[in-house]
């Protein structure tokens, strides 16, 4: 298979569908750590035509969910100071903090943009040198390495009025938190193929075999999508937990070394929160220490910030996977997309905008 479409043929999916239900004998859950893998499964409507005997659970895997309500309110501060221009993802600029978003505080006169690649905030840094820009770095392993390399470049070409208010999170502690969550129910992991592609599986094999569960990399097309309920059930079924790939067009055992490195030379392992879940050990990245002075949180003192979370959204729950979207009392009601409770409704990776946007308002 070469093209695009070949991976959504319909004809194969529901071949792979009834393959999937001949071997599946038991009860499985099975959870997706992506927020696109789990919008892909929903638009393409995958959890309705396996089997009923097989849950897909929605993990944490959407970087705008989980970016936590402390580094909003930072975002919004200082985004709102006359001098600043604040570049960011579109998809962030309507997450609420604690009284406000960013397009509220674009609204009220701050220059806030939206850019497309951390390198644009720098050559914005280049073109604006009297004024302040900082860049709102967030995501998973996938974003990282522009992150880093953006750090890097500003500092080999001497810009310093550029910053950035970093918020990193890494998927193989969300997986451990998850197995030693109370209740956890996840019995397979579907991890997220453009994370693998940085970042390689070998790091998987140790969570595989220390909770005795079957990892599959997986990419986020229908047949990909299928191919690796597939091969978790063949396991499942099997009483077996090792990691397999199911990506091999994109994701090696190794990934890609030379991102990894300009991750390694920027980045170092922290503590961090995830919005709606609490702090996770050692999950996130911050700046090292040699590149402190493109700090944002350090350059405008943000760092004493006491954020309060709403507790109407209940995007904790979704994003631990103990709660489907439409079982929250305000979804479709006082929480859709134009007027979102919670950052999981508003980010387009988002499992409550999936059930919305692809209308699975009924409740099971
Ligand atoms: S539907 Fe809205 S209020 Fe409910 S969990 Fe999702 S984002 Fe939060």
């Amino acid at each position: 298979m070469k093209h695009l479409s070949e991976y959504r043929d319909g004809a194969k999916a529901l071949k792979l569908a009834a393959e999937i239900a001949r071997i599946c004998k038991g009860n499985w859950a099975i959870m997706e750590v992506c927020g696109g893998q789990t919008h892909s499964i929903i638009r393409n409507g995958i959890d309705q035509i396996v089997p009923q005997n097989i849950e897909m659970i929605h993990g944490p895997g959407c970087p705008v969910c989980v970016t936590p309500i402390s580094v909003i309110d930072k975002a919004l501060e200082i985004a709102a100071r006359r001098n600043v221009l604040f570049c960011s993802f579109g998809d962030m600029l309507r997450v609420p903090g604690t009284t406000s978003d960013l397009y509220r505080i674009k609204g009220g006169g701050g220059d806030v943009r939206i850019v497309y690649s951390p390198l644009d905030a720098v050559k914005l840094a280049r073109k604006h040198p009297t004024r302040e820009v900082v860049f709102l770095a967030i995501g998973f392993e996938t974003t990282a390495p522009a992150n880093a390399m953006a750090v890097k470049i500003a500092q080999q070409q001497d810009i310093h009025n550029f910053s950035v208010l970093v918020s990193h999170v890494l998927v193989p502690p969300a997986i451990e938190a998850i197995m030693n969550s109370p209740g956890n129910r996840v019995q397979a992991f579907l991890a997220a193929g453009h994370v693998c592609s940085v970042m390689g599986f070998h790091q998987y094999h140790r969570l595989a075999s220390q909770y005795s569960i079957p990892i599959v990399v997986t990419g986020f097309e229908p047949l990909d999508l299928l191919d690796g309920i597939r091969r978790a059930v063949v396991q499942l079924e099997a009483g077996q937990s090792h990691v397999e790939n199911a990506f091999p067009r994109v994701v090696t055992e190794a990934g890609n070394e030379v991102a990894q490195a300009t991750i390694d030379e920027v980045f170092e392992t922290t503590d961090r929160a995830w919005r709606g879940i609490g702090v996770i050990p050692q999950s996130g990245w911050r700046l090292k220490p040699k590149y402190a002075e493109f700090d944002a949180e350090r350059r405008f003192a943000v760092e004493d910030i006491a954020p309060e979370e709403s507790n109407a959204c209940r995007a904790g729950e979704v994003l631990r996977g103990a709660l489907k979207p439409h079982q929250c009392e305000a979804f479709g009601k006082q929480c859709t997309p134009r007027t979102p409770l919670g950052a999981t409704m508003v980010s387009s990776e988002g499992a409550c905008a999936a059930y919305y946007n692809y209308g699975r308002f009924v409740h099971p």
